[in-house]
C-alpha cells in the first residue's frame, strides 16, 4: 500500500509522530494507501524551511522563477495520464474528465501564472509636478495554502503557482480525502529542481494540520478554498494576527433558463452545470430556474438525459458519473434526498444509491443523477449546498421574480443566464449577487479574470492580476521634486 510522505525542505518525509490515516477509494469504499497525520510539529518544519527559502526565492530574477515553474508544468503534462489516474482514483471522478480537466488545468496553472509574472506591473502616480508616487510591490513571505477535495490538483495549483511566481515560498495542504496528486506534485517539483523549502506540502487533517497552518504567526497569507463553515472558522483565527486571507467558499448557484433560450443548446449545457464531477463542483448549477412557458418540455428533455449519463467504475473509458468523493459525502446527499421528500419534494429521476455497478464498485459511493420538482425556493434543499448530483427545478413568471430567487439564498458564487435577448443578459448580470455570471455558457473559464465569491461564498478574489496582487504587499513610494532653483532665480 502506498505510504504517501510530507514534502519539506525539499524532501519526502514522514510525519515526525509516524501516524498515518488511511486513503479510501471512493469507487470501492476500500483504503488504498495512507496519508501522513501530519501536527502542529510538522507544519513548523515545513514554515521554518519555507523561512529560509524566501530570502533567495524572493530576490531571484523572475525569469528564472518562471523557468521553474514552467518546467514544472511540462512535467505535469509529461505525466498526464499517471496524474490523471492518480485523480481518478481518489476522487472517483471519472477518468475522461481528470484527463481533460482536472490535469491540464493544474498544468495551464503553472504555465499562466509563470509568464503572468514577467508582465506584472505597478502603478505610479504623478502628484501635479511636485511628486511621483510608485507602487513597490514584494512577495509576502510564506503562505499557508489550503485546498479542497473535489478539484485537488487543479484548485492547489491555483494557489501554489501564483504564490511562487510572485516570490513567496509556501506551506500547502491538500484536502486529506485527496491528498495523492499534491503527492505526486511533491515529486515533480523535486524533479524540476525547485529549491529546497520553496514549496512544502504537508498532508493531514484540517483540525490539525490546517489549523496549524492557519493559527501559526509567521505564516501571514491565507488562501483558503472549501466549505463555508471553515471559511468562518479560518477568519477567526486569522483575524487577531491581522492575516491577509482569501476565502473561496460555498455556493448554491441559479441555473437560469428564458423560453427564448435555444433548449438544444441548454440541455446538454445544464446537464454538465448540474452532474459534471457528481455535482461536486462549487460552480455546479443545483438550482435550475425555468420560465414556465417551456418547463414541461425543459423537465422532459433534461430528465431523459439525466436518466441515459452512464454510472460506473470511474476508470472505465464510457463513465459519465462516477463516485462521490467520501462516504460522509455520499451519506450527506442521502440525507438530502431523504429531506427533499419530507419537504414535499417530486422526485423525477435518480434519488436511490448504489445504483448496479458491479463488480469492484458494488461498494462504493455512487448516486443516480437526480432532479427534483415541487419545493419552495425557501426549503432547506434549495437553501444549503449539497454538493452532490442533485439539482431542483423550480418555475418563473418574471423577471423579477427570477432575480429574488437567484439571490435569496446567502450564497453568491457563480450564476448562469440562458436568454437571446441581450438586453436582459445585461439587466440581470448587473441585477444577480455572484461572483460570475455567465451569459449562455457554464465554467467557460479565462484564468486572467478575477475569480471568487460575494456574501457567504467568500473574501478576495483569485485568477490573473487578482491573485498576483493578493500574493504582493503594495508599498508606496512616495518622491517629492523640489522645485528647480535654477528656475526660480532666473523669473
Ligand atoms: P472543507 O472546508 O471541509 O475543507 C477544505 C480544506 O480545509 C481541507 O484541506 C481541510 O482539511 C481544511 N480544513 C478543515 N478544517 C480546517 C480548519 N479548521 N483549519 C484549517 N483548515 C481546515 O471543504 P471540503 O469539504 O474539502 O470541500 C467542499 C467545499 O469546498 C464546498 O463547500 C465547495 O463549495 C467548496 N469549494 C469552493 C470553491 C470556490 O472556488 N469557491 C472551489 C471548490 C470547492
Amino acid at each position: 500500500m502506498t505510504r504517501i510522505l510530507n514534502y519539506i525542505k525539499g524532501e519526502m518525509v514522514p510525519p515526525e509522530a509516524g501516524a498515518f490515516l488511511p486513503n479510501i477509494e471512493p469507487a470501492t469504499g476500500a483504503p488504498y494507501s495512507e496519508v501522513p497525520d501530519s501536527d502542529s510539529e510538522d507544519v513548523e518544519r515545513a514554515v521554518a524551511a519555507a523561512e529560509s527559502a524566501f530570502p533567495a526565492w524572493s530576490s531571484a530574477p523572475a525569469s528564472e522563477r518562471s523557468r521553474l515553474l514552467l518546467r514544472v508544468a511540462e512535467l505535469i503534462e509529461q505525466n498526464l495520464e499517471r496524474l490523471a489516474r492518480a485523480e481518478s482514483i481518489d476522487t472517483g471522478k471519472p477518468i475522461r474528465l481528470a484527463r481533460s480537466l482536472d490535469i491540464p488545468r493544474a498544468a495551464s496553472n503553472f504555465r499562466f501564472f509563470a509568464t503572468a509574472t514577467l508582465h506584472f506591473a505597478s502603478e505610479s502616480h504623478a502628484t501635479d509636478l511636485r511628486a511621483i508616487n510608485y507602487t513597490l510591490r514584494r512577495p509576502r513571505g510564506v503562505a499557508g495554502l489550503i485546498s479542497p477535495w473535489n478539484l485537488p490538483l487543479y484548485l492547489m495549483s491555483w494557489k501554489i503557482a501564483p504564490a511562487l511566481a510572485t516570490g513567496n515560498t509556501a506551506v500547502a495542504k491538500p484536502s486529506e480525502i485527496t491528498p495523492m496528486t499534491a503527492y505526486l506534485l511533491s515529486e515533480l517539483c523535486r524533479e524540476a529542481g525547485l529549491p529546497a523549502g520553496v514549496l512544502n506540502i504537508v498532508h493531514g487533517t484540517g483540525a490539525k494540520a490546517g489549523a496549524a497552518i492557519t493559527g501559526h504567526p509567521r505564516v501571514g497569507t491565507i488562501s483558503f478554498t472549501g466549505g463555508t463553515k471553515t471559511g468562518a472558522e479560518i477568519g477567526r483565527v486569522c483575524a487577531p494576527f491581522f492575516k491577509k486571507v482569501a476565502l473561496e467558499l460555498g455556493g448554491k448557484n441559479p441555473n437560469i433558463i428564458f423560453a427564448d433560450a435555444g433548449l438544444e443548446e441548454v440541455i446538454p449545457v445544464s446537464i454538465r452545470s448540474s452532474f459534471d464531477n457528481q455535482g461536486q463542483i462549487c460552480l455546479s448549477g443545483s438550482r435550475i430556474f425555468v420560465e414556465r412557458a417551456i418547463q414541461k418540455e425543459f423537465l422532459e428533455r433534461f430528465v431523459e438525459r439525466a436518466k441515459s449519463l452512464v454510472v460506473g467504475d470511474p476508470l472505465e473509458e464510457s463513465t459519465e458519473q462516477g463516485a462521490l468523493t467520501s462516504k460522509a459525502q455520499f451519506d450527506k446527499v442521502l440525507s438530502y434526498l431523504q429531506l427533499a421528500q419530507r419537504e414535499g419534494g417530486r422526485i423525477l429521476c435518480g434519488g436511490e444509491a448504489r445504483p448496479a455497478v458491479g463488480g469492484r464498485c458494488a461498494r462504493g459511493y455512487f448516486i443516480r443523477p437526480t432532479v427534483i420538482t415541487g419545493l419552495p425556493v425557501s426549503s432547506r434543499v434549495n437553501q444549503e449546498e449539497i454538493f452532490g448530483p442533485v439539482v431542483t427545478v423550480t418555475p418563473f413568471d418574471s423577471e423579477d421574480e427570477v432575480v429574488a430567487y437567484a439571490n435569496g439564498t446567502p450564497y453568491g458564487l457563480a450564476a448562469s443566464l440562458w436568454t437571446q435577448n441581450l438586453s436582459r443578459a445585461h439587466r440581470l448580470a448587473e441585477r444577480i449577487q455572484s461572483g460570475t455570471v455567465w451569459i449562455n455558457c457554464w465554467m467557460l473559464r479565462d484564468l486572467r479574470v478575477p475569480f471568487g465569491g460575494m456574501k457567504s461564498s467568500g473574501v478576495g478574489r483569485e485568477g490573473g492580476l487578482e491573485a498576483l496582487r493578493f500574493f504582493t504587499e503594495p508599498r508606496n513610494v512616495c518622491i517629492h521634486l523640489p522645485a528647480n532653483p535654477a528656475a526660480g532665480s532666473a523669473s
